[in-house]
């Protein structure tokens, strides 16, 4: 069954073989008579989906024992609250804003402590990065929260910047949504991470969170019981019912993950090799040609989300009704930037990535 490649930023693409598999168990997981969305989450069986879940992720993202996994909803935005009212105490944060979400980030903060933007790269329209030698840091931060790849503006961060290095010593909270499992993370350099899985990890419903222990216990008083890290740590992501069927979709997603290999890679690092060819691959194509163009600085391009835009932008609806036909789906830019937006996550094959490219040559050619 060839299905069309899917460029969508999220809800995304999930892997073919994960989707045939909860196909395969959706009235009987493993002989349990039972669907996995059917299951007491406090049960025996699902007990083992989610213990199998989190030792996966932990293998595949090499998490240090001293950080925390866990399993939430509410999705990245929720987040946006969630992590000033665990981490902020009410006191002050520093926000380095690189796009739509880490801004988002910054305005919802402000309802909960004293936010204050580090570093801004407003002036050029969220097209690069500043370097981290320049951000204002204070000490009195009780955290800097970073957007590591920004979704709508196509822009990530290629390394995670090392606070300490810069002398402030505060743990970084890092936004990894749209990134996460596409290339490893330097823990060393993390407080915590948040992400909503429905980008690169499953479908929409969990939020993945990984803190590090020293910092649970600190929440709020006004922070929702089921939103205080340290409830939700305490109680194995239990305390009220998690998101099962999602977790066991990331779970298998997980277990797809790996499995794959690439030479002698294997996993997270097999796919961070993949995802770094598949983004050339694109971005040179679109850098050599005269009708499409990316602004963004070439230090701090998306591998997962390449936004571009037509030359001749009368031609963007001809452009995306050209390439349904051609089986290339949800191309469409997001509304506050416009243009085009292909999301090339870990379960896009480097030949949905080719056949756009093929696409998009072709197209040229004939507006000349
Ligand atoms: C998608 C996304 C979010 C928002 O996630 P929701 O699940 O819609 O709340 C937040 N941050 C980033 C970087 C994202 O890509």
């Amino acid at each position: 069954m060839a299905r069309p490649y899917n460029f969508s930023a999220g809800p995304a693409a999930m892997p073919a073989e994960v989707l045939q598999q909860a196909a395969a168990e959706m009235l009987d997981w493993r002989g349990s008579g039972m669907s996995v969305m059917e299951m007491s989450h406090r049960g025996q069986e699902f007990g083992t989906i989610l213990k199998t879940a989190e030792a996966d992720l932990r293998e595949l993202l090499a998490i240090p024992a001293h950080f925390r996994v866990l399993f939430m909803q509410g999705g990245g935005l929720a987040e946006n609250a969630i992590v000033p009212l665990n981490l902020s105490r009410g006191e002050a944060v520093d926000f380095v804003v690189t796009g739509s979400w880490s801004q988002k980030s910054f305005k919802e903060a402000r309802r909960y402590c004293t936010a204050r933007v580090a570093a801004s790269n407003e002036p050029d329209h969220h097209t690069s990065l500043p370097a981290p030698s320049t951000w204002q840091l204070g000490q009195d931060a009780r955290y800097v929260h970073v957007c590591t790849n920004e979704t709508i503006n196509g822009i990530e961060m290629q390394e995670l910047p090392d606070l300490r290095a810069l002398g402030c010593d505060v743990p970084l909270v890092i936004d990894f949504s749209s990134h996460v499992a596409s290339r490893p993370v330097d823990w060393s350099r993390v407080g915590a991470a948040f992400g909503g899985a429905q980008k690169n990890l499953g479908p929409a419903g969990l939020t993945l969170v990984v803190v590090r222990e020293d910092l649970l216990g600190h929440a709020m008083q006004i922070c929702p019981t089921a939103f205080d890290y340290k409830t939700v740590a305490d109680n194995h992501s239990m305390y009220n019912t998690p998101p099962t069927f999602a977790i066991y979709m990331a779970g298998l997603t997980f277990q797809w993950l790996k499995r794959q290999t690439e030479g002698k890679l294997q996993g997270v690092a097999a796919m961070e090799a993949r995802n770094i060819a598949k983004a050339s691959l694109l971005y040179s194509y679109i850098d050599q040609s005269a009708l499409y163009h990316n602004d963004v600085s070439v230090n701090c391009r998306s591998r997962m989300n390449v936004p571009f835009f037509l030359r001749d932008e009368s031609r963007n609806d001809a452009f995306l009704s050209g390439a349904k036909s051609a089986g290339l789906l949800q191309l469409k830019g997001h509304k506050s930037v416009g243009g085009m937006r292909a999301s090339i996550y870990n379960a896009m094959p480097i030949e949905g990535v080719q056949a756009l490219v093929d696409y998009m040559r072709h197209f040229e050619k004939t507006q000349a």
